[in-house]
């Protein structure tokens, strides 16, 4: 398919939807909780009855201007909300709340890679608030479908963005940012698995060089990242091979087969459900004001590309590193932590990325169970620093007898267990005099010519030295003895 791929351009535009952590919901007092008993949060406002009114949850409205401003949007001051009307079985009222002509948001962008690694800005057309609807369940009774309404009216954000996007793997990376991005804000926690973000993917292709864009598909159904790329990807080739063939595409949404891989037609557009959008006349317009934004802007975090940037410019990391370290906000607070009191910042994104986070994986362990301060990590590195200490050593003893004992700190366990290093000539001397005095033929070879014995008598010196020998000073003063 190559040469198609050549012959042929994807468009890809993406609709994300984020379920919000607040502890209500949009537009009543009931719980917003994932787990719960079925049809347990379940007041008369999520039911519908008649009469009841919806009210603003400030949490929502907080959270998309958060986002709003996180991707650099203009914010809305007069936000109105409109019905969008249609029938799910799961959606009592009928209709849901969300926003129409008004979104909160407009004209923001999210940074990502493209295919080939370069930086792109992948522009968001819109965010808007809405709630989501329930759940329908149909594979725990043979015979019906059972609805839980626990998650109607659950706060979301949907995030449009430009059809900018042109592969699988820029879509992949772009749900990959704004996961990062939701769970530094703490707005979402970002399991696609689970559902709390969804994506759909509006595809199309058209030959290179043309202005025009070909007939798009919405592809729905994708529960992780890579189901998101495998998904577009599918669909491309898919679209390729029928424009080659000479058929028409449909305008249509499809559902995508984790299993198999492939996308399949679920409901044709042409016969599209018309929403009947109005105004909801239950709410007035809320409105954001300068003070409101100033506010939000008072809680911001820390994101992702403002550390990246840091990490990068400021402390000289490799962008290798940079990633590594704003992959996660705990990981990155941690180091943030470590960088106050040692400035060392490669040693410390190093016993990070290294030794604290190996001893995460083997555990199984999230960074915020940790048992070490960030502060008696970067404690580690400065004895290194200071050369009281060597690097196995401070893995290999240290390290652990830290784990052992969180309380104590770095500097006074290696004095406790003596394993402060020698650095001191003479000291070191004795023990290398000793080291070639026992491998005296060794010690010929190397004159002779067999640099490659260095290694045996640094490893006999370490030994001697019960491991705290400075090996800079060791080797230096190793090989002036053994020219001797
Ligand atoms: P609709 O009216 O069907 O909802 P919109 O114009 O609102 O369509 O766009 C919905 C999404 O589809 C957006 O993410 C947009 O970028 C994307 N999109 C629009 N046209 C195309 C196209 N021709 N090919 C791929 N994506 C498209
Ligand atoms: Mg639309």
């Amino acid at each position: 398919m190559y040469h198609l791929h050549e012959k042929y351009e994807a468009v890809i535009g993406l609709e994300i939807h984020v379920q919000l952590l607040t502890d209500s919901k949009a537009y009543s007092n009931d719980k917003n909780e994932y787990g719960a008993e079925p049809n347990s949060n379940i007041s008369a406002i999520t039911l519908a009855h008649p009469g009841v009114l919806p009210k603003v949850n400030e949490k929502q409205l907080q959270f998309a201007i958060l986002l709003g401003l996180a991707c650099e949007c203009d914010i809305r001051e007069e936000n109105q909300y409109a019905r969008k009307n249609y029938f799910y079985a799961d959606m009592p009222k009928g209709y849901q709340i969300t926003q129409d002509e008004t979104p909160i948001c407009n004209n923001g962008f999210v940074r990502v890679k493209d295919a080939d690694g370069n930086e792109k800005n992948v522009t968001l057309t819109r965010i808007h608030m809405e709630e989501d609807s329930g759940k329908s369940i149909h594979d725990q009774d043979p015979f019906h479908t059972l609805i839980d309404l626990n998650r109607a009216g659950t706060p979301l954000l949907e995030m449009v963005t430009e059809p900018e996007i042109r592969s699988g793997v820029e879509a992949y990376n772009f749900v990959t940012e704004v996961r990062k991005l939701v769970r530094y804000l703490e707005i979402c926690d970002g399991n696609m698995e689970e559902g709390s973000m969804r994506c759909d993917a509006n595809i199309s292709v058209r030959e290179r060089g043309s202005e025009k864009f070909g007939t798009k598909v919405e592809v729905k159904n994708m529960n992780s990242m890579r189901n998101v790329q495998r998904a577009i990807e599918f669909e491309i080739d898919r679209q390729i091979k029928a424009v080659e063939a000479g058929e028409e595409i449909f305008h249509e949404t499809r559902s995508f087969d984790a299993g198999a891989g492939t996308t399949a037609g679920m409901r044709s557009k042409e016969e599209a459900n018309d929403y009947r959008y109005f105004p909801e006349p239950d709410l007035l317009p809320v409105m954001v004001t300068e003070e409101k934004i100033e506010s939000v802007k008072e809680i911001m975090p820390p994101l992702p590309h403002e550390l990246f940037e840091k990490y990068t410019q400021e402390l000289k990391l490799s962008d290798y590193d940079a990633q590594i370290l704003t992959d996660s906000k705990d990981v990155a607070l941690y180091y943030e932590k470590m960088i106050t009191s040692c400035s060392n910042y490669k040693a410390c994104a190093n016993w990070l990325m290294g030794e604290v986070k190996g001893y995460l994986n083997d555990k199984g362990l999230h960074i915020s169970e940790f048992p070490i301060s960030a502060e008696k990590i970067a404690g580690i590195v400065q004895l290194i620093d200071e050369g009281k200490i060597n690097n196995s050593i401070a893995s290999q003893k240290v390290f652990p007898a830290l784990l052992e004992s969180p309380e104590k700190d770095a500097a006074q366990i290696a004095t406790e267990q003596n394993l402060v290093q020698e650095g001191d000539d003479d000291a070191l001397l004795g023990y290398i005099q000793a080291a070639i005095a026992a491998f005296p033929d060794k010690a010929e070879a190397y004159k002779s010519g067999k640099k490659g014995l260095l290694g045996l008598f640094m490893g006999e010196v370490m030994k001697k030295s019960g491991g705290k020998a400075d090996p800079k000073k060791t080797n230096a003063l190793l090989r002036e003895e053994l020219e001797k």
